[in-house]
């Protein structure tokens, strides 16, 4: 069975400045002990990312395989960092990201060099990458987003932010909401047990978010920010932030949560 580990866990917040954009990042290693990445987080956590590998014992140069869910920054933006790996996306994202669209979160700028790098693979339709390791396109949050089957779990990227996503309103940007809804529906059906979220605190600790929302609904915000502002267990390296920037988490109808 491919083995998944955390190298980035995702965080579902929002600042004064804008969407936090911490996306999670997954290393997978297949049977035949082959190195996948699932996304690759924004361009200021370049340095994160090496370091988190290197926690890992795996370099850059170790991986095999990159997928990338969709090419929005926060996902998409430190391919390069992976001189061997083959990099593997949906061929609706490139031509979405080539279109000149108003999307301005796509990294619309790195096609060309995805195109000459040599090792870009697109795909178009659910392809098997190694034994137990599948893709899977789920559109609607762009037309391009692919999700990644493994075993029995699934990596998600924005077809499925979070636990809200689930039940609740739907997390904007979205680039088609019927088709979003569509790809929801299959996730649900693929998943049904263990549904893994870009932006969940940890892959299989979903309940981690849960009791965060709770205490924030109970009043605790001044937990919830201490959470978000030290260093703490549940955000990892990624805790520490500037205080001159209100950060909170994102808000959305808490009575539209029912899982
Ligand atoms: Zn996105």
């Amino acid at each position: 069975m491919p083995q998944i580990e955390i190298l980035l866990s995702g965080f579902p917040g929002t600042s004064s400045r804008c969407f936090l954009g911490w996306s999670g990042c997954y290393l997978l290693t297949t049977t035949r002990g082959r190195r996948l990445l699932f996304d690759t987080a924004g361009y200021n956590e370049r340095a994160t990312v090496i370091n988190s590998l290197s926690r890992l014992s795996a370099a850059p140069q170790d991986v095999d395989f990159v997928v990338l869910s969709h090419l929005h920054f926060d996902h998409a933006a430190n391919w390069d960092l992976f001189p061997n790996a083959e990099i593997i996306v949906h061929e609706r994202e490139i031509a979405y990201a080539d279109s000149g669209g108003a999307d301005r979160a796509v990294l619309r700028y790195h096609t060309p060099v995805l195109r000459a790098c040599g090792r870009l693979r697109l795909i178009s339709a659910e392809t098997a990458l190694e034994d137990g390791v599948q893709v899977i396109p789920v559109p609607g949050h762009t037309p391009g987003c692919i999700a990644l089957s493994v075993g029995k779990e699934i990596l998600c990227g924005d077809a499925l932010k979070s636990r809200w996503d689930l039940n609740g309103p739907m997390a904007q940007p979205v680039w088609d909401a019927d088709l979003a809804r569509q790809s929801i529906a299959k996730l649900k059906q693929l998943g049904n047990a263990s549904l893994s979220r870009s932006r969940y605190a940890a892959r299989t600790a979903r309940g981690k978010v849960a009791r965060l929302w709770r205490a924030w609904r109970k009043g605790l915000l001044p937990g919830w920010q201490r959470a978000v502002g030290i260093a703490s267990p549940s955000l990892g390296d990624r805790g520490a932030c500037n205080a001159a920037h209100h950060i909170k988490p994102c808000t959305r109808t808490p009575a539209a949560f029912s899982r």
